[in-house]
């Protein structure tokens, strides 16, 4: 098969996301979809190689500013640019005709939703997480153990955020993960590894998964996960939370007096001192310099004034 039949969905475009697209926009795919509903930020700029200040000054979606990076890059690739966060409301939306799907988001709850879907359209997932130089990546398809299974037995934590990551060692990552999707897409190889790396000096070590037998999603297929009250909590003051649907902006700015639309009112901007909170019309509400209580409350006072209210 050659790599310009397929339709790839990349979710994350932090970090490692960043570097997985820097890897994979330089070859020609049919068509590559980029899902993320962060803004850039001034903060990582250094590790998150396709944005500039500029994007940042114009709170810019990363996902726009990803697609417009790689549109330089790459005009054989079709580039697309979803800008909300994915939960269970919305990850049918972006899966439709997917041959891969790659999640860089390196958020547990995120990441079984996506490995539920993945299993029930039987496409193809591979995931990759990075903390600090140490990181693990793993391909599932339907016919071999899931996110869910290795999840059960290792507890794993979200990583991305919690640690600093280099360039060198997101790059690094990038193009591991880049290159087992390559294998995998064109010789069908690689699944049911679970590998794990550290860089600088780069060493590597993999260990076959097999199917836990107890797993909700690839054996009991009930497919449950959810995002836990829409809240999809980051490291440090990184607080998302995703209502899964549109929101009225226009009564929200009546609600809240310190709030400046932005992008042609698809945004509002809202300020309380030192803190923000980037709200997209999609509903996705981003927090900075909250507490997860503080961001709590602001979203319960907006549903008790009846400004969320459909
Ligand atoms: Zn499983």
């Amino acid at each position: 098969m050659h790599l310009n039949t397929f339709n790839l969905v990349v979710i994350g475009a932090g970090a490692l996301g960043c570097a997985v697209l820097e890897s994979l926009g330089k070859l020609d795919f049919f068509s590559i979809r980029i899902v993320d509903g962060d803004i850039v930020s001034k903060d990582n700029l250094k590790n998150q190689t396709l944005y500039s200040e500029d994007d940042a000054k114009q709170l810019r979606y990363k996902s726009d500013a990803a697609k417009s990076a790689l549109e330089k890059i790459n005009s054989k690739t079709r580039f697309t640019s979803e800008h909300f966060y994915v939960g269970e409301a919305r990850i049918d939306d972006i899966l439709e005709n997917a041959d891969l799907v790659i999640d860089a988001t390196d958020n547990v709850n995120t990441r079984l939703i996506i490995n539920d879907a993945c299993y029930r359209y039987k496409i193809p997932f591979i995931f990759g997480s990075l903390k600090g130089n140490k990181g693990f990546m793993y391909i599932a398809d339907w016919k071999a153990a899931c996110f869910n299974c290795i999840y059960r037995n290792l507890k794993l934590e979200d990583a991305e955020g919690c640690g600093v990551i280099s360039e060198e060692a997101a790059a690094s990552a990038g193009t591991l993960l880049v290159d087992k999707a390559i294998k995998f897409l064109t010789r069908k190889g690689g699944q049911d590894t679970f590998v794990s790396f550290s860089l600088a000096p780069l060493s590597v070590s993999e260990v076959k998964i097999n199917r836990d037998e107890g797993c909700e999603t690839c054996s009991v297929h009930s497919y449950k996960h959810r995002l836990e009250n829409g809240f999809i909590q980051m490291c440090g003051n990184g607080i998302k939370f995703s209502l899964q649907r549109r929101v009225d902006l226009e009564k929200l700015a009546i609600r809240l007096k310190n709030a400046d639309f932005k992008d042609g009112k698809t945004a509002l901007l809202y300020k309380d001192k030192e803190k923000t909170i980037f709200i997209s019309d999609l509903g996705d509400f981003l927090f900075s310099g909250y507490e997860k209580e503080e961001a709590k409350n602001f979203i319960d006072s907006l549903f008790s004034s009846g400004a969320l209210v459909v």
